[in-house]
């Protein structure tokens, strides 16, 4: 028998965690499109729901028995299982959104009265939970940017007068839109600094941007990975859905509150993502490829000020950058924003002339996408916060697709003309 353990993840995602005979031998799993599961016996059915109000510990090698489908559900079961291998994580919970999971995890691990730091920009959504949701909740919140040290952030947190209700640490990182990097040893530093016997302090990664393939925030430090499935790991916008993953005890409390909240993905969206995570590698190895074309066009081209994109790092970042990304990333991914020269009449008449990129926010999918954060997906961030992270009228973002990158360098050629 050859060790399951010991393949690539890329090898396992056809078949990891499905038993063909369990489905009349059909090689995919099929879509286990139903609410409800039959009992064998009424011993049985009282023997699950022992377990799954943790009534009693688990025998040895004892599953959770299926029971409804808002606890769990075989597409749901296997996709998180395939999931887990990516990261390295011992459990996984699916979502119906990213905001879902995000959300989720924020509430399961915090309490009015505690305090939350977060890494500047976060996703719009996250950004609205945290200082409207949460505050209604009496939950305060510190943000700090990519430029922030050791010291700077202890400071910001203890100015808070919450520093001893401090729970959780959420970043982001690299940073939407400018690929700023936010250092996870850092924040497991910070982690570390306000933890004590009585109170472990959490801390999650958004890690849509740059997961679950060229970063794997666990291995330095992170307690939970959250992810916007509906991203890199969808990667064809046909879905809406979210993951997090880290150790049994940590997913065992998200799962709880997932139960109660019933924002649980649905088996078919399930099923969806199993089919995506087969081509995930070869999606995002293609997408990362076509960026680097992307990216060198853009940087020789008159019309373009500044590229934003991580594979510079090393000729454009300071030897922190340099380190983080070196340490962190295992690629410059297939996201880049790039400085129009001009204002946003320029950068409206590129966006609006594009023909085969498509004028959409979102990211990760097959098709090359193209927005305006400014306008866009960052319109609620501050002025002068927009400023300090150099989103300006000039910014475009970009997330190539698995096109022919001649394509997608011919059309944003044709449309840097007529800017
Ligand atoms: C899209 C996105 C989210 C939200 O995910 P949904 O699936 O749209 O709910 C969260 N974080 C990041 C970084 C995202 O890009």
């Amino acid at each position: 028998m050859m060790d399951e353990k010991k393949m690539h993840p890329e090898s396992l995602m056809m078949s990891y965690g499905y038993k063909p005979s369990l489905s009349e031998g059909a090689i995919k799993c099929p879509i286990f499109q139903t609410s409800t599961f039959v009992f064998n016996s009424a011993m049985e059915g009282k023997r699950f729901f022992e377990l799954a109000y943790g009534l009693r510990q688990p025998d040895q090698n004892e599953e959770p028995g299926l029971i409804y489908s808002r606890l769990n559900n075989p597409d749901l079961e296997i996709l998180e299982n395939r999931l887990c291998l990516w990261d390295g994580a011992e459990d996984c919970a699916v979502f119906e959104s990213g905001m879902s999971a995000i959300s989720t995890a924020l509430m399961e691990f915090m309490q009015p009265g505690d305090l939350l730091l977060y890494s500047r920009p976060v996703y719009g959504g996250t950004d609205h939970f945290i200082n409207h949701f949460l505050k209604k909740l009496n939950i305060e919140s510190v943000g700090f940017y990519a430029t922030d040290t050791f010291e700077t952030i202890i400071e910001k947190v203890n100015a808070s007068g919450r520093a001893d209700r401090l729970t959780m640490i959420h970043i982001e990182t690299p940073a939407n839109p400018t690929n700023a990097l936010i250092d996870i040893e850092l924040c497991a530093r910070i982690k570390a600094h306000f933890s004590t016997p009585e109170k472990d302090v959490f801390l999650s990664v958004d890690n849509t941007y740059m997961g679950p393939l060229w970063q794997h925030p666990l291995k330095h430090g992170a307690d939970l990975v959250l992810y916007s499935a509906t991203k890199y790991i969808g990667g064809h916008s046909d879905v809406i859905a979210g993951a997090c993953l880290g150790s049994k005890a940590l997913i065992q409390r998200v799962k709880g509150l997932r139960t109660f909240l019933g924002n649980m993905a649905g088996p078919w969206n399930g099923w969806l993502l199993m089919r995506s995570l087969e081509t995930l590698k070869v999606r995002m190895e293609e997408q990362a490829r076509n960026a680097r074309f992307v990216a060198e066009f853009l940087r020789n081209h008159p019309k373009v000020e500044k590229v934003y994109y991580l594979g510079f790092i090393d000729e454009q970042g300071t030897a922190i950058e340099q380190a983080i990304y070196h340490r962190q990333y295992s690629s410059a991914g297939a996201m880049i924003s790039f400085d129009i020269r001009g204002g946003e009449k320029e950068a409206f008449a590129f966006l609006d002339s594009l023909k085969l990129i498509k004028l959409a926010v979102s990211l990760g999918g097959t098709e090359s996408l193209a927005e305006h954060p400014q306008t866009m997906t960052h319109a609620d961030v501050p002025g002068h916060e927009k400023e300090l992270m150099f989103i300006s009228e000039r910014l475009i973002r970009l997330s190539v697709g698995v096109e022919h990158p001649d394509d997608i360098i011919a059309d944003i050629k044709q449309a840097l003309e007529i800017a």
